[in-house]
């Protein structure tokens, strides 16, 4: 790996050009929040960041749902199909919580009737503005009829993903997921699917198990912290390839 080609490095993962159409990405121990303003190494989370974005995209992959995610290397390593990223967020949310809440001055936890599903343009400079159906064709990101299979996609991902957590006692809040055209120009999920990148809470409790942790500064014991990963770790591992 040390010789390989750096493709993109970022706090928290490294992107290596592979041989043909791979990549490789390796997770790093380190967590970023508010545009790298607040940043802190985490022993461990390149490890648990990695196992759980591989069980999920291949958990996908296996469900019908075109992922870039081909293997996991090593305990801190994919191997990924590369792809042309298309620069749009797209945050699926089950219950109202984070920039949500906030902008629409709402109580974090309400449950809305619908899937609520969130366009932004992925531009840090810009603060990742919320944008629209029709921002996104004028920007000449995507087209209407890709729009139609993203939102398509992204709702499949979503009822997978709250079957997938509820069986380990996690309700999904929500996430954020991004799509990228393949050498044959089929769009594929790509980037990776973590804590960093959904809300997770605890059914029972609804605490948090996510980056809000690190975001608000929510203590917790290691030992606790590390109890609840390896539960849900075992629970989704065991019931999705059960
Ligand atoms: N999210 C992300 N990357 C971003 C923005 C959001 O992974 O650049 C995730 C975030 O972790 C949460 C969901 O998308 O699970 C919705 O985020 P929200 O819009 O509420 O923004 P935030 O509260 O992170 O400001």
């Amino acid at each position: 790996m040390a010789e390989m080609e750096i493709l993109y490095s970022g706090s928290s993962k490294v992107v290596y050009k592979g041989e043909g159409d791979d990549i490789f990405i390796r997770f790093k121990d380190y967590i970023t929040a508010f545009y790298g303003i607040k940043g802190a190494r985490i022993e461990n989370k390149a490890k648990m960041n990695c196992c759980i974005s591989s069980m999920v995209l291949g958990y996908l992959n296996d469900n019908g749902v075109a992922t870039h995610f081909l293997e996991q290397m090593s305990d801190t390593e994919q191997r990924c199909r590369i792809v042309k990223h298309i620069p749009i967020e797209v945050i699926v949310r089950n219950v109202i919580a984070g920039s949500m809440a906030r902008r629409l001055g709402l109580e974090d936890g309400i449950i809305p009737e619908n899937t609520i599903f969130d366009l932004c343009l992925r531009d840090n400079e810009l603060g990742d503005p919320l944008i629209n159906d029709h921002h996104a064709v004028a920007l000449g990101l995507v087209t209407y009829e890709e729009l139609k299979h993203i939102y398509e996609v992204s709702a499949k991902v979503n009822a997978l993903l709250v079957d997938l957590y509820a069986r380990a006692g996690i309700k999904l809040v929500d996430f954020k997921i991004e799509f990228g055209r393949a050498a044959d120009n089929t769009l594929v999920l790509a980037d990776e699917l973590t804590p960093d990148t959904c809300r997770l809470w605890d059914i029972a409790t609804e605490e948090r198990m996510d980056k809000d942790r690190f975001r608000r500064d929510l203590v917790v014991c290691a030992k606790r912290m590390r109890r609840w990963h390896n539960a849900s770790l075992t629970n989704l591992t065991s019931n999705s390839y059960a």
